[in-house]
């Protein structure tokens, strides 16, 4: 039986992994459920899967999280009772799904124990990349990829050698606004920014997706997961969303990932790895797709998407930065308060001002992410006011 943490179990990925666990029931033991503010959701999944711990971060919700578990789990609150719990949890692999940096001590504490660590939480390695598989590498840890795009890549990889590679290719569905003119843009509400064609995903991933923010938030992830430089990483727009990720070898030959656009296939993955195991989740009908189409993404329509690159590839704490500012501007456009044109402007504006460290260690990111926080606040005032 695999002992599992699930740091942000509420959340979409966190409740399609405790869906892949309920199919496979015997192989599976919840050893510890986190959650940021969903605390009736945490309770009823508490009550279903039974775990050694329950931890909530917002404290005021502890209260009726102890009430509801009564003495079936011990409870655990804020990131202090967090990283308390991964310490004294027995696990055998954590799934990092928590969104934002909070959880980033706790995985850099399972990592440095040896765990496998499953990541959905992309923030974790685009602020701290170098600093996870460092950690990682010393502690002989296993950090495997959840996200749809990585998890395809990391099964074209296996076995392979890396000297063997030549490209590494994302696919990006380029969103449901990739044949708005930027005046149309403009004016699109969170309603329409949040009917993604292809996936079912969590608000924050889903407008960063219509920016295409996401898809440069994944290279710089693919960057350090897969220790490839920025040159050989590739984007390219594929509206099916069936065709997950690519790699092509020095002898220009091509292996793709193909498969449902559904993340209980890569969830499962992460859990079965190395195994491979069968699933309820219906198997793509080639047929019935008939045609897949491939072409260049528009940066200057998609300008997060440029952003993005340019600071994964200017390194240090600069993806910190871009990172925070990207979670205020959309956290204000899902609030009706800044157009999904404006995220681009308050990103930029950010990275221009921010003054880089190397980004080596825990402080200097957190530092970095917070000051972007601030200063991303500072300048949404402006913005609203104008
Ligand atoms: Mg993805």
């Amino acid at each position: 039986m695999k002992r599992v943490a699930i740091l942000g179990s509420t959340g979409s990925i966190g409740r399609q992994t405790l869906e892949v666990i309920s199919w496979h029931r015997d192989k599976f033991k919840v050893a510890l459920l986190a959650a940021s503010s969903n605390v009736e959701l945490l309770a009823r999944q508490a009550e279903s899967f039974g775990p050694q711990k329950a931890v909530i971060l917002e404290e005021d919700k502890a209260p009726f999280l102890a009430s509801s578990v009564g003495d079936k789990a011990e409870i655990g609150v804020g990131l202090r009772g967090l990283e308390e719990a991964v310490a004294s949890v027995e696990m055998d692999l954590m799934v990092a799904a928590m969104v934002g940096i909070g959880s980033l001590p706790a995985v850099l504490a399972a990592l440095k124990a040896g765990k496998t660590v499953a990541l959905a939480n992309k923030e974790l390695l685009v602020t701290a990349g170098p600093l996870v598989t460092r950690t990682a590498r010393m502690g002989g840890a296993t950090l495997l990829p959840v996200d749809s795009e990585h998890s395809a890549i990391f099964q074209c990889l296996e076995g392979r050698n890396l000297q063997e590679v030549d490209r590494i290719i994302l696919t990006a569905s380029g969103g449901p606004f990739r044949h708005l003119s930027w005046e149309e843009m403009a004016r699109v509400t969170p309603e329409e920014a949040l009917r993604h064609p292809t996936w079912e995903m969590g608000p924050k991933v889903t407008v960063d997706s219509a920016t295409l923010m996401n898809k440069g938030l994944e290279v710089i992830e693919a960057r350090h997961l897969f220790d490839v430089p920025y040159e050989r990483i590739e984007v390219v727009i594929h509206p099916q969303s069936l065709v997950h990720g690519l790699v092509r070898f020095v002898d220009g030959s091509l292996l793709a990932h193909l498969g449902p656009a559904d993340m209980r296939l890569p969830i499962q993955y992460a859990l079965s790895w190395p195994e491979r195991w069968s699933s309820p989740v219906r198997p793509l009908d080639l047929t019935a797709v008939g045609m897949l189409e491939f072409y260049p993404p528009d940066l200057q329509r998609f300008p997060c998407l440029d952003l993005a690159l340019r600071a994964g590839r200017a390194g240090g704490t600069y993806p910190a930065v871009l990172t925070a500012a990207d979670e205020v501007g959309v956290e204000y456009f899902l609030k009706k308060l800044l157009p999904i044109t404006h995220i681009p402007l308050l990103v930029e504006r950010v990275l221009e001002e921010h003054q880089p460290l190397p980004g080596n260690t825990l402080d200097e990111i957190l530092a970095a992410y917070s000051w972007g926080k601030k200063r991303a606040e500072e300048i949404v005032q402006i913005l609203i006011r104008r």
